[in-house]
């Protein structure tokens, strides 16, 4: 790849920096520090920064008081939501660790307007079946990496301990909510997320499609702790990820069950935990 054709990966990147940071920041000037001032990467990762932020308060903020407000007659008729005092315990370990983990995008977005990566800048150079063809083949690569890399981070014991657990404090109903989702070590965030990164040296993917897809992958990882079953079939949604929860050795996939269901580790949310025979 050429300058002239990574320059378009480095304007996109700044254009959605201006975008974002100049909605959410004010502009600086008479003194005051601006973001403007940043070098191009610092800027990527304030802006990483606060979308994960904005991610996660908004949707989690929304879908709690629909669920736990409006409706919790409907999902929790026993009454059983988590306390105040959890989600906030969960928010605190959220905003700590989201400047850390906020680096492995940043230095994604670093390693494609680099060219290191496979990707391209304009769905035109592919066509649209061949783009179709490698999103899929991304997104699932994606799924098998981010199905061994959460079950690793159960198998080896050390990683565990020191890394894992801590999202892994709140397991049963009335402790798991939305604000569990990005409630991990920061290094828990960087292997799970890493699955995404990888795939861009293996396939050809549209650069602005993976940032779509990360995003994604983010309200995703809030949603699945609501420990609502959402019984739509392939996909694995909170009723699934309650039973992760709660067993530890089920449903380590991301959104479908079709990688627990290859390699034995499906337990769906219809069974008794005495029915389990994949364990
Ligand atoms: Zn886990
Ligand atoms: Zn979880």
């Amino acid at each position: 790849m050429d300058e002239a054709y990574l320059g378009q990966f480095v304007r996109q990147t700044k254009l959605i920096n201006e975008v974002i940071l100049g909605g959410l920041l004010p502009a600086g000037g008479g003194g005051m520090l601006s973001w403007k001032e940043l070098p191009h990467f610092g800027q990527t990762w304030l802006r990483n920064v606060l979308s994960v932020g904005a991610v996660y308060f908004v949707t989690c903020g929304l879908w709690c008081f629909y669920i736990y407000y409006l409706k919790r007659h409907v999902y929790f008729p026993s009454g059983s939501i988590p306390k105040r005092s959890t989600m906030l315990k969960q928010i605190w370990l959220s905003v700590k660790s989201t400047p850390l983990y906020s680096l492995l995008p940043t230095v994604t977005e670093y390693m494609v307007e680099k060219g290191w990566t496979k990707c391209f800048a304009n769905i035109e150079e592919v066509g649209w079946p061949i783009y179709i063809f490698y999103t899929l083949v991304y997104v699932i690569l994606v799924e098998f990496g981010t199905y061994w890399a959460h079950r690793e981070l159960h198998d080896i014991k050390p990683l565990y301990k020191y890394v894992h657990a801590a999202h892994h404090k709140y397991n049963k109903e009335d402790d798991l909510s939305p604000f569990a989702g990005l409630a991990l070590n920061p290094i828990d965030g960087i292997i799970q997320a890493s699955p995404l990164v990888i795939a861009l040296f293996l396939v050809p993917m549209h650069f602005l499609t993976y940032l779509v897809l990360a995003f994604v992958e983010g309200v995703w990882t809030i949603n699945i702790h609501d420990c609502i079953h959402g019984k739509v079939w392939p996909v694995m949604g909170g009723g699934y990820h309650k039973i992760h929860h709660t067993t530890y050795r089920h449903n380590y996939g991301g959104y479908t069950i079709f990688m627990d269901w290859l390699f034995g580790t499906l337990c769906t949310p219809e069974l008794e935990p005495h029915e389990k025979k994949s364990s």
